[in-house]
């Protein structure tokens, strides 16, 4: 029930296109038909008045040289008005200045007065003349002006709308004909544009609803607008990840099975060869039985190191730094291993240069020096020495282990970080390793934002070399990170940057 009022309708970006593209054109198209059809009525009307006006004007003229003789023999000046009047489907009135219609083409009010505000208003002067569409007429009114230029009377002068209505209803018919096919066009290029531009983003779509089913070998295309073509390229980066990551994963638990199992096929073969041996002694049981219990350390002390990788792994660390002081957290380890040295004669010495105060996970940090100097007792010779110096700048921390131990040998500098890597196995199995304290070292020095490098040759000894920062950066957000990138790579990110690893 609440996911359904939750569910809102969101529109297609095809849709929304589609919408946009449609009612933009829309307008556009009505706003320049209403115009078109506005200007052409206008310009109809004008030339029917400029028309009536003219014919008017010459009519007045020989009005005026006749002196209003107007059915005389001597003159076609009423033939004339009749004319004029018939063809342009109106009327004509020859008014003196005596307002007495001189003439009326339709015969109605001829000889009679007529008095009208619009008639004396250009009667007087006062206006030039009149003009004006009215009742499906143009009619004009201009004065009658002897040889002096006096007023001696007024024209009126009407002619029928009726041929440029016709004329205007076919502009307007035309013009809705040719809006339908530009609409019927557009609708179409409308729905084939928004169809070509979500395109792109629909394949993709799919294309990631197949890798999101587990297929993370498939790819996105990167290909089409540059916009689809920039998502595809940071999401493939995003999917080789977690490709890396996945994979990385299954080596790391079958590593750790194959690690597990090994104490566990040893204590099976212990325990079945005291069954099998049928007259094995109370001494016999003790022994095997001794042996068991060293497996099952060994055991143990691998599953606690796994924990302590997990523990110490980048994504995973909870960090609980605390301002603390280096040389104490030192001392602390050289008393636990003082008797580890002695058992072998080996020469434990520590050296500090300076008095370090530093922000760090104290038992991380401990775990790591106590790796390093372990290390570097088990893997010395008998009466050997370890020398532990500890050094600062202003910004770092430096712990240095060297031992005058067996050496690492060139092609294995690299791999004795990785889990599980041991130089020799054999050698290292008598030493109880797991392989895994050095991988743990790493990771818990990367934690802190440090560096760990060794410098080892073969037979002479060893140096593990530690840089960490005295001070931690304020913890930067997830989100002021991704800030910092797309202000660094202006165009939608590249997959191409290289994130800055820490001391590898
Ligand atoms: P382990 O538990 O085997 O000691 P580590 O991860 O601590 O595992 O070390 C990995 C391997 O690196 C060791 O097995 C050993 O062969 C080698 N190694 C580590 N420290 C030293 C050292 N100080 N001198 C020589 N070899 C070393």
């Amino acid at each position: 029930m609440e996911e359904k009022k939750k569910k809102k309708h969101h529109m297609s970006m095809r849709t929304f296109l589609l919408i946009a593209i449609s009612s933009l054109v829309l307008i556009v198209v009505a706003g320049i038909s209403t115009g078109v059809i506005y200007f052409s009525g206008q310009t109809a009307a004008n030339s029917l008045l400029d028309q009536t006006e003219e014919q008017a004007e010459r009519l007045a003229d020989q009005i005026a040289l006749h002196h209003f003789r107007i059915q005389s023999s001597q003159n076609t000046l009423d033939a004339d008005l009749s004319e004029t009047a018939f063809l342009a489907g109106g009327r004509i009135l020859v008014i003196d200045q005596n307002y007495r219609i001189q003439k009326d083409t339709f015969s109605f009010q001829q000889d009679a007065y007529i008095i009208s505000e619009n008639i004396m208003a250009v009667m007087s002067g006062e206006k030039e003349r009149q003009r004006w569409i009215r009742n499906s007429y143009a009619e004009v009114i201009l004065p009658i002006k002897d040889e002096k230029g006096e007023i001696i009377g007024v024209i009126v002068s009407t002619a029928t709308t009726k041929p440029i209505e016709q004329r205007y209803d076919l502009i307007v018919r035309n013009t809705l004909i040719l809006d339908g096919i530009v609409l019927v066009g557009v609708l179409i290029a409308a729905f084939l544009i928004s169809r070509m531009s979500v395109r792109g983003l629909r394949d993709m779509n799919r294309r990631i609803a197949y890798i999101s089913e587990g297929n993370l070998e498939a790819k996105l295309p990167e290909k089409g607008f540059s916009e689809t073509r920039y998502l595809a390229k940071n999401y493939n980066g995003v999917i080789s990840q977690l490709a890396d990551i996945d994979s990385t994963r299954q080596e790391f638990v079958s590593d750790v099975s194959h690690e597990l199992k090994t104490p566990i096929t040893s204590m099976k073969v212990l325990a079945e060869s005291l069954l099998q041996n049928e007259g094995a002694t109370t001494e016999d049981y003790r022994e095997f039985m001794s042996d068991i219990v060293n497996e099952i350390d060994r055991e143990t002390k691998i599953i606690n190191d796994l924990l302590a990788l997990v523990k110490t792994d980048k994504q995973n660390a909870v960090m609980n730094y605390a301002e603390t002081n280096i040389n104490e957290l030192i001392d602390v380890i050289m008393r636990r291993v003082t008797p580890l040295a002695k058992a072998r004669n080996i020469e434990l010495t520590y050296e500090s240069y300076k008095q370090v105060m530093a922000e760090v996970d104290e038992v991380k940090l401990s775990l790591v020096i106590s790796n390093l100097v372990e290390n570097a007792i088990k893997y010395n010779v008998d009466s050997g020495w370890v020398r532990i110096t500890l050094n600062a700048d202003h910004k770092f921390f430096y712990i240095k282990v060297a031992d005058s131990g067996v050496g690492i040998p060139e092609d294995a500098k690299d791999k004795v970080f990785e889990r599980f890597y041991r130089v020799g196995k054999d050698r290292s199995r008598d030493t109880g390793g797991t392989g895994l304290g050095l991988a743990i070292a790493r990771s818990a020095i990367n934690a802190h934002g440090g560096t760990i490098k060794l410098y080892s040759e073969s037979g002479k000894g060893t140096t593990f070399t530690v840089r960490l920062p005295i001070h931690q950066e304020d913890i930067t957000s997830a989100d002021e990170l991704i800030d910092e990138v797309m202000s660094e790579d202006k165009e939608y990110g590249s997959t191409d940057r290289k994130d800055k690893e820490t001391g590898e």
